[in-house]
């Protein structure tokens, strides 16, 4: 064991010990998310889907309870929960995602109009804990949605 003469040495050393477990415990909370999550599972190919578009970044699949004659979702690779859940860093992520709606509305052939939908949240309606985008077509959409 190393004993320093400077306790503001040894306070150093705590902290960088204290932030690693830190990290240590935030890989495991997101490890365990990840193998628990039905979107992260189609990502991964364990859980099958209809793919429609797929790049470095994100996953386009149908949505197995379509709600439209075309119901699309549009995912990250990243597990990230929410919409509210998305850091800064994530803002080029999030264009881009709304990039990957369009060009899925431009592959199933929506040239009259679609929408795109993220429910954020129990009270916005969301079920699964994987940020995704719905393009949603094929039909006249109401407003307001329920
Ligand atoms: P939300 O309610 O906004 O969280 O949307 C979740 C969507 O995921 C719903 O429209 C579900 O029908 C859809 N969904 C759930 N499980 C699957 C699955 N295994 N494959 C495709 N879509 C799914
Ligand atoms: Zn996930």
């Amino acid at each position: 064991m190393f004993f320093s003469p400077c306790p503001l040495f040894d306070a150093g050393v705590v902290r960088i010990q204290r932030r690693e477990c830190d990290l240590r415990q935030e890989t495991l909370q997101y490890t365990v998310l990840v193998m628990s999550c039905i979107f992260c599972k189609i990502i991964d190919g364990s859980i099958p889907s209809t793919p429609v578009y797929q790049d470095d970044q994100s996953v386009a699949f149908d949505d197995l309870h379509a709600q439209a004659p075309i119901h699309t979702l549009v995912v990250p690779r990243e597990h990230i929960a929410s919409l509210g859940a998305a850091a800064n860093h994530h803002k080029p992520l999030l264009g881009h995602l709304m990039w990957v709606a369009s060009e899925v509305a431009r592959l199933k052939g929506l040239g009259k109009g679609y929408r795109v939908v993220v429910n954020n949240g129990s009270d916005g309606g969301q079920t699964v804990d994987h940020l995704h985008l719905h393009v949603l077509g094929g039909r006249a959409m109401n407003w307001p949605p329920g």
